[in-house]
Formats: structure tokens, C-alpha cells, sequence
């Protein structure tokens, strides 16, 4: 078979429009690139567009959680607002010429993937199709609400909602409020309404780690001095302090016996000991897992919140839900106005429930049935030509996934190059190199932190921890370069 090495101008369907979609069109239209990016919602952004919640900010210092290509000096603090956060998407768009790619209203429900043409077509809820050589997937990780299944829950009479689906009807100023999960959400959500209800219960089943942050605002001076020279904004996002931080970090998931994770667990007791000064409290909010087997909570104010009058923590487990409020295990009744499900996201999803056929008419979801999987996070064997953007096992923690999409990015574009030249029409890494990417991960992951013994979104459905479990320099090594031996690169090739 003669190999065919013209080159090829490629079409692209990118999957999503939040960070990870933007992204990527930003960087396909730079390259000159044919790219229509298809979002099911009429707005981009996805989590900064879907989490509206009072409190809601991101845990990464603002000018860190920004492209790397596109500083910002407009943050009005260290850490930005969801609102903040959902403007500077917008703005980005706007300005690398996007928005006119974008299909809004476009749920890709069907991706088939056609071995002769090397193509897939792409179906959409509305009932069109469209072709394309190439799909990058950003469909988005924590984008699937979970609901809590609780007895009741429908009778309640007041309003009850999920966090990412925010009712602005609900009453919070004076009401009573109960706010049902304790992860980064339920705990900013208390945080925020702490001083605006009259009474507000966090329901938790498990206390929290709670990392002490700081956290000040910019002044327009400071600002303007950013407008002015970004080297200042990339003194803060390149801080060697914050990269060391974040080594550390991972450093502590991967050794759990080791100085990091003990540090970053005495910061946080040291935290709960000057913070909380009842000792009934303290000790309600005292966790008794390992530090960071969950995702690490970091808060500036929760503490404080908690300490208020009108809070209360509730550890009981709850019996049910009534039309007048949550019932407890031992009979207490918390009546409420309004009541947040902080209850988190189906984190196994990634695209589904997209029905995706590969080579052969293989489906993803056979692919997937024991847990979502991908070769370093990125592709998957038997579909040609689909690359992930944030996808299952890439790194999850307190670190900018922004920083994660970028480097993804800069591997997959590697792989494209290969069909621009037209070296290969289709490329999907082979079965091998994926099983034993796999075996390598889950047995690495079962010694991480995640695998200590709690319970959390980081687990798959059979307890292995889902997440990426080596350093934050061995992804940056990894993605610097593919290893093309574990590839099909040249199967098909052009006769
Ligand atoms: C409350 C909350 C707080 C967070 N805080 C942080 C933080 O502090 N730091 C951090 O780094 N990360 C944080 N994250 C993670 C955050 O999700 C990522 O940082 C980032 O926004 C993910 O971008 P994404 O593009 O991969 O996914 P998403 O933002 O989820 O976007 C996916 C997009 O794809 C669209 N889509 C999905 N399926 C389809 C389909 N079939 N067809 C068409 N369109 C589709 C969705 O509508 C959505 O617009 C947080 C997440 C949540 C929920």
C-alpha cells in the first residue's frame, strides 16, 4: 500500500462550547482550520454558564484560571466570581472571531464513525446530521446534575433544585434554607447565604477538609497596572510558589504516607482547631478520612459561616423529605422554605448518553461498560479520529483544568499534524498500548489518596479512583510528545 502524503484540509466538529470546546476552536481557527463547534445550550461557557449559585468562585487563583493566551486583567479579586468567569469566556470568544462557528441549540446525540470515507457524521437532536474528518469531544466532566435519592423529595413543598440548575424564584433573604452536600458547592453556597437566611441548616454526611485560602480584592489601580504590563499577571500565574503548590499537591495524592500530605493535613486541622471555637462544633466538623481523598475543600469563609447564629450543621442522616422540610434520622424536623440539592454530578458520564460507533460498529458505551477509559485521557481504541478534551482518567484536583485542556490540546494537535500531512487518514491508539495504559494507571491509582477509603466523585463505579494517579510532571511530560508506536497511524493510509 502506497502511503498517500499530500496534505489534507480536515474538517472539524468540536463537541461543546465551554472552557475545553472554546479552546479548541480558538486554536483550530488559528490554524486556519475548517471548525464548527455544535453546543446544545443557546449560550456558551457550560459549567460558568450552568452554575449560577450564590458564593460560586473558582478555587484557582483568577489569573490562573485563564487561557494562557489570553491574560486578564479585569479579576476583581484573587479568586474570580462563576459570573466573572462566565464574561471572560464570552469576551474570548468574541474576540478570536468564534462566536460565527458556534451552532447553538446543537445536541449531538449520534457520532458514527464511516471507516471508507474515514469520517464521522454527526446526528443532532433538532434531527440534522453533518459531517466531519475529525471530533474533538468537550462535552464537559461535571455537567450531568445528580439528584439525591431521598424519600420524599417531590412532596417538599416549598422550592427544591439542584445547585447547577438554580431557581431564581426561591426565597433566601429571611428564609430558612437547607442546603443538602458539603463539597466545594454546598460549602460556598453556606458560605454566601450565611448572613442573607434566616436560618439555614448544611446538611453533611462526612466533615470536610477545609484548606485556608487567602483571599483580598484588586483595586483599580492594581488592575490598571495589569492592563498595563501583563508581565504582572504572569508573575501571579507562573508564581513559583503556586507551581510548587501544586507539585506538592500531587506529590501528596500519589504518596500517602509521605510529608505532603501530612503538612497539608496538619494546615487543615490547625484551620478547624483556631477557627471553630465551640468544641461541639469543631468537633461535628472534624473529618475522619484522609485529607484530599475527597477533592479538597478551599475556603476563606466557610468557618466563619458556620459560626453564624442562623447556621446549622446537621451530621444525622436524614429519613426523608415532607412537605414541610427534611426529617432526620432521630425525628428532628428542620422546616424549610427552600432546599439546594449541592449534591454533585454524574462524573462517569463524559459524552454519553451521545450514542458513539467506531470502527466496526463498536459503541462506546461496550467500551465503557466497566468504567469510562481513555488512552492518556485522550483517545480510545476503535475510534478513529475522536480526541477528548478533559476526559475520563486526565487529572482532577486543586489545579487549574484550564492548564489540563491546554496541554491536552498541544498533544492531540501533534497527532493531527499527521493527518494534515496526510500520513494516515485515521488515527486511534491501539488496543495494546491502551490495556496497558490502563493496567499501569489502576494499579497506580489504587495507591493514591483517592483510594484511602472514602467515598467521592474521584471513584468509579467499582472503587477504583477515576483520575489521572501519577505527578503533575509526568502529565506534562506525557503530553508533551505522543509516543506514535502506540498508535494505529498507518492502517489506514491511502492506497
Ligand atoms: C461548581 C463547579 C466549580 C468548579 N470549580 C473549578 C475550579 O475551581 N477550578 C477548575 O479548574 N475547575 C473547576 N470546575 C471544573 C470545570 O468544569 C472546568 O474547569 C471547566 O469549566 C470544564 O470545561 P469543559 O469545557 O471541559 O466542560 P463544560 O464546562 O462542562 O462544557 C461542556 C459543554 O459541552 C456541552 N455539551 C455537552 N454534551 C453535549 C452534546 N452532546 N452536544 C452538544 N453540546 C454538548 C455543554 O452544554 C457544555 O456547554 C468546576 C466545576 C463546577 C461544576
Amino acid at each position: 500500500m502506497a502511503k498517500h502524503t499530500e496534505s489534507r484540509a480536515l474538517r472539524y466538529a468540536v463537541i461543546g462550547a465551554g472552557m475545553a470546546g472554546i479552546l479548541a476552536g480558538i486554536r483550530l481557527l488559528q490554524a486556519g482550520e475548517a471548525v464548527t463547534v455544535y453546543e446544545k445550550a443557546d449560550r456558551l461557557g457550560g459549567t460558568w454558564r450552568e452554575n449560577r449559585y450564590p458564593g460560586l468562585t473558582c478555587d484557582v487563583p483568577a489569573h490562573a484560571y485563564t487561557y494562557s493566551f489570553e491574560p486578564y486583567a479585569e479579576w476583581r479579586a484573587y479568586y474570580a466570581t462563576g459570573g466573572e468567569i462566565q464574561g471572560y469566556f464570552e469576551k474570548t470568544a468574541e474576540k478570536y472571531g468564534l462566536m460565527p462557528h458556534i451552532r447553538f441549540g446543537h445536541e449531538v446525540v449520534s457520532c458514527v464513525w464511516d471507516e471508507d470515507e474515514a469520517r464521522w457524521t454527526l446526528g443532532f437532536g433538532n434531527g440534522g446530521t453533518a459531517t466531519a474528518d475529525v471530533v474533538i469531544a468537550a462535552s464537559g466532566v461535571l455537567h450531568h446534575p445528580r439528584m439525591p435519592e431521598i424519600p420524599g423529595l417531590e412532596s417538599f413543598a416549598g422550592r427544591a433544585f439542584h445547585s447547577a440548575r438554580w431557581d431564581d424564584a426561591a426565597q433566601l433573604d429571611g428564609a430558612r434554607v437547607g442546603v443538602i452536600g458539603n463539597g466545594s458547592t454546598g460549602v460556598q453556597i453556606v458560605s454566601a447565604l450565611s448572613q442573607r437566611a434566616e436560618r439555614l441548616v448544611h446538611f453533611q454526611r462526612s466533615p470536610q477538609w477545609i484548606m485556608p485560602v487567602p483571599y483580598f480584592e484588586y483595586s483599580e489601580e492594581q488592575r490598571e497596572a495589569f492592563r498595563r504590563d501583563t508581565a504582572l499577571i504572569d508573575a501571579i500565574r507562573y508564581d513559583k510558589d503556586y507551581w510548587a503548590s501544586i507539585n506538592r499537591f500531587t506529590q501528596a495524592i500519589t504518596h500517602v504516607d509521605g510529608p505532603e500530605i501530612a503538612a497539608i493535613e496538619q494546615l487543615c486541622l490547625d484551620n478547624l482547631e483556631t477557627s471553630v471555637k465551640d468544641p461541639v462544633l469543631r468537633e461535628k466538623l472534624r473529618p475522619d478520612y484522609r485529607a484530599a481523598c475527597k477533592r479538597l475543600i478551599y475556603s476563606w469563609s466557610y468557618y466563619d459561616a458556620v459560626q453564624r447564629p442562623a447556621v446549622f450543621v446537621e451530621r444525622q442522616r436524614i429519613a426523608g423529605i415532607e412537605p414541610e422540610g427534611v426529617r432526620m434520622a432521630d425525628g428532628t424536623l428542620h422546616a424549610l422554605d427552600t432546599l439546594v440539592l449541592a449534591t454533585g454530578f454524574h462524573a462517569d458520564r463524559f459524552i454519553r448518553p451521545t450514542q458513539v460507533l467506531g470502527r466496526g460498529g463498536a459503541s462506546l458505551d461496550d467500551a465503557w461498560r466497566v468504567r469510562p477509559t481513555a488512552y492518556y485521557a485522550i483517545g480510545i481504541p476503535d475510534f478513529p479520529n475522536f480526541f477528548m478534551l478533559n476526559g475520563p482518567t486526565g487529572p482532577v484536583g486543586n489545579f487549574s483544568l484550564i492548564d489540563i485542556a491546554e496541554r491536552q490540546w498541544g498533544y492531540i494537535d501533534q497527532l493531527l499534524d499527521l493527518l494534515r500531512r496526510g500520513e494516515t487518514r485515521a488515527i486511534a491508539p491501539s488496543h495494546a498500548a491502551h490495556a496497558d495504559y490502563e493496567e499501569r494507571r489502576i494499579a497506580a491509582a489504587r495507591t493514591t489518596i483517592f483510594g484511602s477509603g472514602c467515598a467521592s466523585w474521584y471513584l468509579d463505579a467499582t472503587g477504583v479512583p477515576a483520575s489521572w494517579p501519577w505527578s503533575y510532571e509526568a502529565f506534562a511530560d506525557a503530553m508533551a510528545k505522543p509516543v506514535l508506536a502506540d498508535y494505529e497511524v498507518r492502517a489506514a493510509a491511502l492506497a
